[in-house]
């Protein structure tokens, strides 16, 4: 019988006990023993929840492009044990990033699973039935492969913000499942996000904690930032048979490989293996690369690259791409100003959040307000519009930008609206901001 390792709600008990290593006495996590090695790395979802609410998030987002619903949780789930901070939760005010490992580890999201699986094919899933107070649990031993299963007689929600006490979190159970998954045990530190009992509904748990952030980099050792590669951004094209461009760092000369989502590249069901583009050279200092797209064409998800070598350290954080059709939603950017109703000399700070990771911004102004279209996207401000800042983005999204209302100003109305351009090319915009100057 596999040994399982469980989430429980209030006191139950850990089935199968482990033999544990034990940490520096300010740690409390604990590791299983073993590491995924790279090609065990991938995870796809079975999504066989039934419950209302587990499949009631249909909004997308830039970071998580091409899935919804309980597949968005898992994916986020995943990323959240990520070497690198790579985006917020937008629109989960339980999260301000997700990617909090820092080690050299990274999960590969492999998209939608055709069927549950059997205990070694890294798929999530639900299962019918209960066990007293437990709520989800992983099948070990985890180094060949593993299986997560959540019990359906819980109320379970993909939702992305706070979820209703009434029902149990998909995110953050997952995340604590991920992490047995990836090598770690049950935490003695009770606000771990691998402490054995889930807090309350489980959304605390979607965000680990330092002393899970100490277990991954255990196991994995914290992030090299000098061997693992990374990935800034992605040009040129995504279309079957385009040429794409990717920026980033750490690149071996010759033998990357390039990870792709494989639910469609294998006729939906792949056995879990990524579709990988073989023998990529890389140029500039081992800081491009360009790759052609498959004829098949690809689904949006995200790249990683493996740089030459199985090593622990040859695998990227998962850089985010979408394909969907049609443009984003608008105002999908947060813009706000100290002060509408400035003087003249007077200095003013305009915030942003919300908008695309590493996008290029512009932070736009116009004397009218009777709407433009900029890269097919719908912005409120009217043409013509002049630059007021610009730059890139962080991880976060976020940005500021202070400036001195000049004298020839006085009396005039300004309209202002922040412009962002993501890795694919794709426009977002945000809310407009009016000033009325005194
Ligand atoms: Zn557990």
């Amino acid at each position: 019988m596999n040994k399982v390792l469980n989430l429980a709600l209030g006191s139950a008990l850990l089935v199968g006990a482990a033999v544990l290593a034990i940490p520096s006495s300010a740690d409390a996590y604990a590791l299983i023993g073993g590491k995924l090695q790279i090609n065990q790395r991938d995870f796809r979802c079975s999504n066989d929840f039934s419950d209302p609410y587990a499949n009631d998030n249909q909004t997308p987002h830039a970071n998580w492009p091409g899935y919804q619903g309980a597949n968005m949780s898992m994916w986020k789930a995943g990323s959240e044990w990520s070497s690198r901070n790579f985006g917020d939760g937008s629109g989960d005010g339980t999260q301000n990033s997700v990617g909090d490992g820092l080690a050299n580890f990274n999960f590969f999201w492999n998209g939608e699973a055709s069927n549950t699986g059997g205990t070694n094919d890294n798929i999530i899933s639900h299962l019918n039935g209960s066990s007293g107070g437990v709520l989800a649990y992983c099948e070990m031993p985890h180094t060949d492969g593993w299986r997560i299963r959540f019990y359906e007689s819980w109320s379970w929600d993909d939702n992305p913000g706070n979820t209703s006490s009434a029902r149990m979190d998909l995110q953050g159970v997952a995340t604590h499942e991920l992490g047995h998954a990836l090598g770690l045990d049950h935490s003695s530190n009770g606000s771990a996000t691998m402490y054995y009992a889930a807090s309350g509904n489980g959304v605390s748990s979607r965000s680990i904690e330092s002393d899970d952030k100490n277990g991954v980099q255990a196991i994995y050792d914290p992030r090299d930032t000098a061997v693992l590669p990374t990935i800034t951004s992605l040009a040129g094209s995504l279309a079957a048979g385009g040429t794409c461009t990717v920026t980033g760092t750490n690149f071996t000369a010759t033998n990357n490989t390039v990870w792709l989502n494989s639910d469609v590249l294998n006729s939906n069901d792949s056995g879990g293996e990524p579709y990988k583009i073989t023998g990529v050279s890389s140029s500039n200092g081992g800081t491009t690369l360009s790759f052609t797209v498959p004829s098949s064409g690809i689904e949006s998800g995200a790249i990683h690259i493996q740089m030459d070598g199985a090593g622990q350290k040859s695998l990227s954080e998962g850089h985010p791409f979408d394909l969907a059709a049609g443009p984003p939603p608008t105002d999908s950017i947060l813009l706000t100003v100290t002060d509408t109703t400035p003087n003249t000399g007077q200095n003013v700070t305009f915030d942003w959040s919300q908008a695309p990771a590493w996008a290029t911004y512009e932070l736009l102004y116009s004397f009218r307000a009777t709407g433009s279209v900029i890269n097919g996207q719908n912005f409120d401000i009217g043409a013509p519009h002049n630059l007021a800042n610009s730059g890139t983005m962080g991880w976060d999204g976020t940005g500021s930008y202070t400036v001195r209302i000049p004298g020839k100003g006085a009396g005039r109305t300004v309209y202002l609206e922040l412009r962002a351009d993501d890795s694919t090319g794709t426009t977002f915009d945000s809310n407009m901001v009016t000033l009325n100057i005194n």
